[in-house]
């Protein structure tokens, strides 16, 4: 039992900044008040709490790669089978992999991130590569897993079924490379054997403007026009929307993960946040490929927000930005979503400071007089206090 105490806490699904004390006993947010003293005492003055991050999309299998490759175009480094990417890792040992994916993760917890949603390639091996790495680190990896066989135009419908549904044993979801990597039967089979276990269907969408030009041309749709009627749960990028695409991922309650600083990093544009906004679609924010990008959160959300004001010449509310990695994770009690989808959102996460919910929240100094841009402008790794999942509570830079 601790209790945080003098502390500034962004309470609830507005992130409301409120001065009180917490109180988490056995992984769970018992008490919120300015009267509860008990257990171990952590003095909270001149600090605040926040929600812990979900990183919404990583490839963390690629740690071992970072920055290898810079000015090459994004088929030449991650397009499977023959990117530079997948050629580098085929010549890595798995104790080299699952070293440099151990050190991304640490770099994740200690910069706020208790969950993150990981796109695993490699097939079941991949998922287990990944899971041996974790499997001491207080953070919970949201797995994907997809196997080489998905972009095998020979494998029959039956092999491509049998192969899912062994995946799906040992892992969330499927995360898909895109459109063009994989033929549609394997998307319908994919959707629906998700679909059937309460597991997520996910693929890479409209990451790019000549994409989704090629998919118009050639299926009369959009990428994710494609993806939403084939019942995807979770859109990767969108960074094009074109045609009637922000009203399909509206009116059809899809979580999209945008990674901005990815799309940068690869000379791809700016997805237009300001009009997801405006339609109330559901965001998440992910780092991508760790070869491309730190799994920093923090410095996703400072360049998400800066590019964001300066593309649009229109204010940003960071409240907006910081909700993308925390609370807009979460199934909302007025949400009006149906029972598939809320089963999607408790897979992914409860990160909602309030009584009774599981404690995931972190303790940092607060440096500025804006506790949202005291998260996005300010934190450094150094000024973290303690990270919390659940039952799991870890003193980081020594603080004890
Ligand atoms: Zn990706």
């Amino acid at each position: 039992m601790k209790t945080i105490v003098n502390t500034i806490i962004l309470k609830g699904y507005d992130l409301t900044p409120i001065k009180s004390n917490i109180l988490i006993d056995d992984g769970k947010i018992v008490e919120i008040s300015n009267e509860v003293f008990e257990g171990e005492i952590i003095d909270g003055t001149g600090a605040m709490v926040c929600p812990s991050f979900l990183n919404a999309h990583t490839h963390i299998g690629d740690s071992i790669i970072k920055d290898y490759g810079d000015g090459k175009s994004i088929e030449e480094l991650v397009k499977p089978p023959n990117g530079l990417k997948h050629l580098s890792l085929s010549n890595s040992s798995d104790d080299e992999i699952i070293s440099s994916m151990r050190n991304s993760l640490w770099d994740m917890i200690k910069t706020g991130t208790t969950h993150f949603i990981d796109y695993r390639e490699g097939g079941l091996k991949g998922i287990k590569l990944l899971k041996k790495a974790a499997f001491d680190i207080p953070i919970n990896p949201i797995i994907l897993g997809r196997d080489p066989i998905f972009h095998d135009k020979e494998r029959s419908e039956d092999e491509i079924r049998k192969i899912t549904a062994k995946l799906l044993k040992n892992c969330d979801g499927i995360g898909l490379s895109g459109f063009n990597e994989v033929s549609k039967e394997v998307c319908e089979i994919v959707t629906k054997e998700c679909i059937k276990r309460d597991k997520i269907p996910s693929i890479h969408v409209g990451e790019y403007l000549e994409l989704q030009k090629k998919s118009l041309k050639e299926t009369g749709k959009t990428e994710i026009e494609r993806a939403v009627n084939l019942n995807f749960k979770l859109l990767i990028h969108s960074t094009y929307p074109i045609g009637n695409d922000l009203s399909l991922i509206s009116e059809n309650n899809k979580l999209i993960a945008l990674c901005p600083r990815s799309n940068g990093a690869l000379n791809l544009g700016i997805p237009p946040i300001r009009n997801f906004i405006e339609q109330k679609i559901n965001m998440l924010i992910g780092t991508d490929n760790i070869m491309l990008n730190s799994p920093n959160l923090m410095r996703e959300m400072e360049y998400t927000l800066k590019i964001m004001r300066a593309y649009y010449k229109k204010y940003i509310k960071p409240k907006d930005i910081l909700k993308m990695a925390t609370v807009n994770g979460c199934n909302k009690s007025d949400d009006n979503l149906d029972k598939k989808s809320l089963n999607f959102y408790s897979t992914v996460n409860k990160t909602v400071i309030e009584e009774d919910n599981d404690a995931q929240l972190f303790i940092t100094k607060l440096i500025s007089k804006n506790p949202y841009l005291n998260i996005i402008n300010r934190v450094e790794t150094d000024n973290i206090i303690a990270i919390i999942n659940k039952d799991k509570f870890l003193y980081l830079n020594n603080r004890k």
